[in-house]
């Protein structure tokens, strides 16, 4: 139990990693307060239902599925009691714009992959072997020092032994690492994906991230039966039978947080009313808490020249009818990867040749549309916000959305426009809104420079005691996984502190 005990503790937003530190601070005996200024909790990870359709709205792949288990194992529960995991296979089906239409499938059976590298070039079954065992050698250098605890640069660099910093590849670009491995360019391609996990270019992160291969096809790619939503769904029943108290809706935004000038006091909410704290956990965006949330500490907002993960453009599409060539997760590749990134990260415009992925969780949940009929999630890289386009303008959205399903249509979704009944869009600009994420930034903050890791904002915030931050703009970063893992390292600093 913590000395924090009976510490009253008040949380904002109710994303998967401020409901995670929820959890574990009840489960340490605090008393544990949530504030969401949305209607529904898991922040990013969120719902769509209409007309019989149903649709993710934010992630749509787990992976780490240790993370989730753990987290339930602490509070004494078994994870399989409130959400299903269910592995998938293939994890993905990848379309490739070539003269042959390649289509190649990727899977945690070591077999299956051989078969399919050996259909594209037989010399690289070899290179991916010897990638997967330097992608787990990265795995095991890092994940213990950077995703299981809190980070301090020094003592973690200190902690790393210089050979190891040679190991852990950081001079190298993710495509470097991939290129000089793989023959095949159809193989580097879907190999130099992988970087925009977690928001990032693979022409830009450090080859470091060439760890998510050896996360997604060593330990494989899993679903939650009835739809992501369910684990946002899982962690509040959770929270709430530890005690938790959650409250959501627009009254319950958090306006401001109030301190003494050196420890946090306060929140004052959007209702007027003021609610007293010992320790706040601001699972809100970094940047967009210290510039909004903590008025007088503006100069801290140094945060905000960090530079954001990239953001997205997704359609919900309800159609009439199935396509059968898909399955549950799919990528359409651009024809050129390298001018893609440059679009997005350089001129941070839209890119007209976009890698287009499509979930359609009805394959593994047919009851997530009406009977013959299909639930597309269609999500496409966008830049995030910035002078360089702008999203409200006339017909940015129609143009953008129309592109789409033509390019859709010429991988051969045929008559895609028509079979349409039903869709929404969601901008970068509506992400920013709808969750106060940071210039629209999906994952958070972007690995794209080499120390990205180290110039992550702590979290402990610096300058206001008794503050913390949890979630992807803060250490270890974004994704489900990362942070559930993020609220871990918040727990554990607070029973430091207290
Ligand atoms: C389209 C899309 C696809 C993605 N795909 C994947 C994927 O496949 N796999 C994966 O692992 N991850 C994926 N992600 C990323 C993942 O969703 C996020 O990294 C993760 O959910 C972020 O969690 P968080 O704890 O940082 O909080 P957030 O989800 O950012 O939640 C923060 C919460 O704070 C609330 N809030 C903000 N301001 C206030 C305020 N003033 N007062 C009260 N409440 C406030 C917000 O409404 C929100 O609910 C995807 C995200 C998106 C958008």
């Amino acid at each position: 139990m913590l000395k924090s005990e009976k510490k009253k503790i008040v949380i904002i937003g109710a994303g998967m990693g401020g409901l995670a530190t929820a959890i574990r601070l009840a489960v340490a005996g605090c008393s544990v307060e949530v504030f969401e200024k949305n209607e529904r909790t898991g922040g990013k990870l969120n719902l769509l239902e209409k007309g019989g359709f149903r649709w993710d709205t934010g992630p749509s792949l787990v992976t780490m599925p240790f993370v989730y288990r753990e987290l339930f194992a602490m509070a004494g529960r078994k994870l399989e009691d409130y959400a299903k995991l269910i592995p998938i296979e293939p994890i993905c089906r990848y379309f490739y714009p070539d003269a042959q239409n390649t289509i190649f499938e990727t899977s945690d059976s070591i077999s299956k992959m051989t078969a399919e590298i050996e259909k594209l070039e037989p010399h690289d079954v070899a290179a991916y072997f010897r990638f997967m065992a330097y992608s787990r050698r990265l795995y095991d250098l890092t994940a213990e020092v950077f995703l299981f605890q809190g980070l301090n640069a020094l003592r973690d660099l200190r902690q790393l032994d210089p050979r190891d910093m040679f190991k852990i590849d950081p001079f190298r670009t993710v495509h470097q690492a991939v290129a000089a491995s793989f023959k095949d360019p159809r193989l580097v391609q879907l190999f130099d994906r992988y970087a925009t996990y977690n928001g990032s270019s693979p022409y830009l992160a450090p080859a470091t991230l060439n760890i998510i291969p050896y996360v997604e096809l060593g330990m494989g790619g899993w679903y939650v039966q009835g739809g992501l939503y369910a684990l946002a769904q899982a962690y509040q029943k959770l929270a709430e039978e530890l005690g938790v108290t959650i409250h959501t809706g627009l009254e319950w935004a958090v306006e401001r947080i109030v301190t003494n000038g050196r420890q946090v006091q306060a929140v004052q909410l959007k209702s007027g009313a003021t609610v007293a704290a010992d320790i706040i956990v601001a699972n809100t965006d970094v940047a967009y808490t210290y510039s909004h949330l903590l008025k007088e500490k503006v100069n801290q907002s140094r945060w905000s020249k960090l530079e954001p993960s990239c953001s997205g453009f997704v359609l919900f599409l309800g159609l009439n009818r199935q396509y059968s060539q898909l399955t549950h997760h799919n990528i359409l590749f651009s024809r050129d990867y390298r001018r893609e990134f440059a679009t997005i990260f350089e001129d941070k415009v839209p890119s007209l040749d976009p890698t287009i992925y499509i979930c359609w969780t009805g394959k593994t949940d047919p009851e997530h549309a009406p009977p013959g009929k299909s639930n597309l999630f269609v999500l496409v890289n966008a830049p995030y916000l910035s002078d360089a386009f702008d999203w409200a303008k006339p017909k940015a959205i129609q143009t953008y959305r129309n592109l789409i399903v033509n390019r859709m249509e010429e991988f051969g979704l045929t008559d895609l426009n028509s079979a349409i009944e039903l869709e929404y869009t969601m901008t970068p600009l509506d992400l920013a809104q709808r969750y106060n994420a940071e210039r629209g930034a999906i994952y958070g903050l972007s690995s794209n420079n080499r120390f990205s890791a180290f110039l992550r904002p702590p979290n402990r915030a610096k300058g206001v005691d008794g503050l913390y931050f949890v979630g992807g703009s803060t250490h270890p970063g974004g994704g489900i996984p990362l942070v559930t893992l993020s609220a871990r390292i918040v727990a554990d600093l607070i029973a430091e502190d207290s």
